[in-house]
């Protein structure tokens, strides 16, 4: 049936796959058996027939080779085509028809077509001229995606004018080489991919269907052909759950399998033969599909079958739909558009088969008149109208009227139903009308969708934008809150440095007023040891007192003991002398003690004029240190007048120049008005010259004398005049020249005073200079002595402590003294005197002063001492506490000074996101204008023979 216009079966072809891996593992077996003759398969003992059943051997060229190669010349022949691919999800329909697009081998049945058709017009006569263009679009949930433009996403299905189904506002795509083709598969499976999450399970649940459209024109008979190849890979057919995917609402999950069993529904009813009615609308997929099943098309539906057990029911459903399917008739025409010419000819030959019947017709009224009138009409006699009218709905068929009846048989016009042909004709028309609303419905639909598409495209740019804005947002946020928290840390280590240093500052108070008490302490205690000092004078005074009365009746009894003693040696010249020379020992030391009373008196001589020499010193310091603050004042104001000055200066100068200026004009303009008297007078010679010479033609001219004279006498009166406003003028100017002059004298006696003025400042203030040099040289002196002077202090500290242990070593050594004296008294002396012992008491009580005195000096000096020691400690803190202070105000600086250039960078970077932002607005802008501009297809004429002139000059470029 390749060849010519008329029935003929739907071609179903049987291929099954090797078992997978998986089914392996699973240790499925191998079901089905192929008997050699290559057009049956027995699966569980039933046997299906097919026109032709391929084994899993079967590679992909000979699948190619003998189910879709003869459709290539159909189409070129100008007959519409359809392959499909049927069968469970896995069973092997994409590897039929696609297969790897790119590989020789495995490649599937639509590149190979693609491939054939251009080889094919290649060797056709180079008279004819091929258009070809191709779509690509998807049926999911019974909306056709478009994949060449991803923003149609609900296309409509229409009729033409010849009632064949097309999908309106489908991208088609001219092409001229098998090259552009894939091309334009690869760029529809990439949209594919990119639409869905999952690709696996939407393939499973969609078909895909790839259009190539072959249209030619022969230039020299102007023959058109039109042949139409629809390649499509469906949806897996088995049954999907009614609770459907996840995430899928229940009409999703009913849609998914609407197209299918409208498919199969369709199959049904054509299969039946009998059905008055074939629901191609129930779906889109059987509505594009109407032309391929029971329609103008050739079509071979290709099953694919898994051998697995596992999937046996399965199998077994795709070769019943197979089965069922074989059994549809199609009727195939050329779809040719015919020229004037033919149509001729073909109006001529319909109406010699009209005179034809005409002559038959009444050949057989005449037959009827003969048998109504009782006549019976031999059988060569009879007309042969029923093989004429075979013969003429035969010729009818060919027309491609046989076409549109069997439509309308199809649809229900041609049926033995008991309704009338008009009511028949009303529903038809009904029918047709609703079928027209339903199509323009789906046209709104589709712009609707359209426009959805478009919407929720702008929606998600925008949500892109916004996205992108709140991300940028964000960030500022983070680093605002980042700097905010620097910013709080910053301010918080602040806050302790300042509380660290109010508690130095507060230390430092406390540390210097304990400092002050203790240095009060100090000086009272000073006071107290001077007020002791001089009790202890008074004391060794007293002491010095005793000493000598000491000595004195030291001397008595020295003298009563030697005049004793000479008595005594007179009496006993037995006892020896040795007593005498310790006694002498004795009498030795106590001179020692009274050179070292000497020494310390002497010390604390010393002390008290070093002492009272300090004081004077530091008084002199406190003064000259005021001193120095008020010239220091002083000079400050002096410089604040000289600065007053200074402007003032400046002002007057100002001034003197603007009046010089001023002057200098007055100048010009008596020049000016000196010049105009010097015309004046100049003039006023000629008129004297010209009078005179008036006065010598007077006697000529006696006549005119009386009008000269009125003449001279008003030209003088007007001189007099002018004369007199010169006169004026000048005096004015004089008088002006006069003020400005004494105002510069004025100005410049100013001027003068104020820089008499200044440079006596000036004077003042290298004289305050220089004694504030002086001074401060003289401070650094006093400094100097003032260290100096601590220094003899701290020695003669030193020199006291010295002085009071010596002191204390000669208290001892006296009383050693006193007691060895008394000892020696006693013993020597047996009769004791009466005011001996008052002298002794005496004594007594004088020690016990003294020895109290020298315990309280002692306490004393060591509070001193103490007293020195933590002053010391504090002025070795303070050094520390400054340093210290000082590091945390440069901290704060630092500190400071980051957080205002971490605030400039915020800044700065806040300017740069917006310029970023501002930028992406824009370009999305752009973009989304860019986007909105079609591009005008151009058909790419391609001539047949050698191929196209267009397509090897692209390949000569590509290469
Ligand atoms: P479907 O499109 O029906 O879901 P596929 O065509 O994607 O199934 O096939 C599923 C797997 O089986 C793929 O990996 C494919 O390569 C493999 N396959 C299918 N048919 C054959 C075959 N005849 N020979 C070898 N491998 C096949
Ligand atoms: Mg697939």
């Amino acid at each position: 049936m390749a060849d010519g216009s008329g029935e003929c079966n739907i071609k179903v072809v049987c291929r099954f796959r090797p078992l997978n891996d998986s089914e392996e593992k699973a240790g499925s077996k191998f079901i089905v058996k192929f008997p050699s003759t290559e057009d049956s398969v027995s699966i569980g003992g039933k046997t299906y027939m097919f026109d032709k059943v391929f084994s899993p051997k079967a590679n992909q060229e000979k699948v190619y080779n003998d189910s879709a190669k003869a459709i290539v010349k159909d189409v070129l022949g100008g007959y519409n085509g359809t392959i499909f691919a049927y069968g469970q999800t896995s069973s092997g329909k994409t590897h039929t028809m696609e297969g790897v697009l790119a590989d020789s081998l495995y490649m599937g049945i639509i590149p190979r077509i693609v491939n054939d058709i251009f080889n094919y017009i290649y060797s056709m006569d180079e008279a004819i001229e091929f258009h070809i263009k191709v779509s690509y679009f998807e049926i999911y949930l019974d909306k056709i995606r478009d994949l060449l433009d991803v923003s149609k996403v609900n296309l409509s299905v229409h009729e033409d004018k010849n009632r064949c189904t097309y999908v309106k506002g489908a991208t088609e795509r001219f092409v001229t080489c098998p090259e552009e083709v894939m091309e334009v598969i690869d760029e529809g499976k990439s949209n594919r991919h990119i639409a869905v999450t999952n690709m696996n399970e939407h393939s499973s649940r969609s078909h895909s269907v790839f259009l190539i459209n072959v249209k030619q024109e022969n230039q020299e008979n102007q023959k058109k052909l039109t042949g139409k190849l629809y390649l499509v890979d469906l949806a897996g057919s088995e049954k999907v759950s009614k609770t459907g995917a996840e995430g899928m609402v229940l009409d999703e999950a009913k849609n998914i399998n609407k197209s299918l069993s409208a498919l199969g529904n369709v199959i049904s009813a054509l299969a039946d033969g009998n059905k008055s009615h074939i629901p191609y609308r129930d779906s889109k997929l059987t509505r594009i599909l109407q032309e391929s099943l029971g329609g103008n098309s050739r079509t071979t539906i290709i099953i694919c079958c898994s051998p697995a057990s596992f999937n046996e029911m399965e199998t077994k459903s795709t070769l019943e739909f197979g089965r069922r399917a074989k059994t549809i008739k199609n009727v195939v025409i050329v779809n040719e558009e015919l020229t004037a010419e033919e149509w001729k000819r073909r109006y001529e030959r319909e109406r010699e088969k009209v005179s034809k019947l005409r002559a038959q017709l009444q050949r057989a009224e005449q037959e009827l008149m003969r048998w109504r009138g009782g006549e019976s009409v031999p059988a060569d006699e009879q007309s042969g109208l029923t093989r004429d009218l075979d013969t003429s709905t035969l010729s009818l068929s060919e027309s491609g009227q046989a076409h549109h009846l069997s439509n309308m048989y199809n649809t229900g016009v041609v049926s033995s139903d008991p309704l009338t042909n008009e009511e028949r004709m009303k529903f038809e028309e009904e029918r047709t009308r609703l079928y027209a609303q339903l199509d323009e419905k789906d046209d709104e639909i589709d712009k609707f969708s359209q426009q959805i598409e478009k919407l929720k495209e702008q929606i998600v740019d925008q949500e892109e934008l916004f996205n992108t804005g709140r991300r940028d947002n964000d960030l500022l946020q983070a680093d605002l809150t980042r700097i905010q928290q620097d910013n709080e840390s910053l301010k918080e280590e602040v806050k302790e440095v300042l509380q660290a240093l109010e508690e130095l500052a507060v230390n430092y108070d406390q540390k210097s007023q304990e400092y002050e008490a203790k240095s009060r302490e100090v000086e009272t205690l000073g006071e107290d040891l001077t007020a002791k000092s001089t009790a202890l004078n008074s004391r060794d005074s007293e002491l010095q007192q005793l000493k000598e009365q000491t000595t004195h009746q030291k001397r008595r009894y020295m003298e009563m003991v030697t005049n004793l003693m000479k008595d005594l040696a007179e009496v006993g010249i037995v006892l020896g002398a040795n007593q005498n020379t310790s006694f002498i020992g004795e009498l030795k030391l106590s001179g020692d003690a009274s050179k070292l009373d000497d020494e310390f008196t002497v010390a604390r001589l010393y002390v008290s004029k070093m002492k009272s020499e300090v004081k004077a010193l530091t008084t002199r310091t406190v003064q000259l240190e005021a001193y120095q603050t008020a010239s220091h004042k002083k000079m400050e104001t002096a410089e604040r007048e000289l600065t007053e000055c200074k402007l003032l200066i400046s002002q007057y100068e100002a001034k003197m120049t603007s009046l010089q200026e001023s002057i200098r004009d007055a100048e010009n303009k008596r020049r000016l008005m000196e010049e105009t008297v010097d015309t004046l007078n100049e003039e006023c010679a000629k008129l004297k010259a010209a009078e005179e010479m008036h006065q010598v033609t007077s006697i000529e001219k006696e006549k005119e004398k009386d009008s000269v004279e009125q003449m001279k006498n008003a030209l003088e009166h007007q001189i007099e005049k002018h004369r007199e406003n010169h006169q004026k003028q000048l005096a004015t100017l004089r008088d002006e020249i006069a003020d400005k002059q004494a105002m510069i004298d004025q100005f410049k006696d100013g001027n003068q005073k104020l820089t008499l003025a200044l440079e006596r400042l000036q004077q003042d203030y290298d004289r305050l200079k220089t004694e504030e040099n002086e001074k401060s040289v003289k401070l650094q002196e006093l400094t100097l002595l003032n260290e100096k002077c601590d220094q003899a202090k701290q020695d003669l500290k030193g020199l006291e402590e010295t002085v009071a242990k010596e002191l204390q070593s000669l208290f001892n050594l006296r009383k050693l003294f006193v007691e060895d004296f008394k000892n020696r008294f006693k013993k020597i002396v047996v009769g004791e005197e009466p005011d001996d012992a008052a002298n002794s008491g005496g004594s007594l009580v004088q020690k016990q002063k003294i020895s109290f005195l020298e315990n309280n000096l002692e306490q004393l000096t060591k509070v001193h001492k103490q007293l020195v020691r933590d002053n010391a400690e504090l002025r070795c803190e303070l050094p520390k506490l400054e340093k210290r202070l000082r590091t945390t105000m440069e901290r704060v600086k630092t500190l400071e000074s980051a957080l205002k250039e971490a605030k400039e960078s915020a800044m700065k970077d806040r300017k740069r996101y917006q310029h970023e932002v501002d930028r992406i607005k824009e370009a999305v802008r752009q973009k989304n204008l860019a986007r909105r501009g079609h591009v005008a297809q151009i058909a790419k004429p391609i001539r047949a023979g050698g191929g196209p002139i267009v397509f090897r000059n692209q390949n000569i470029q590509q290469k």
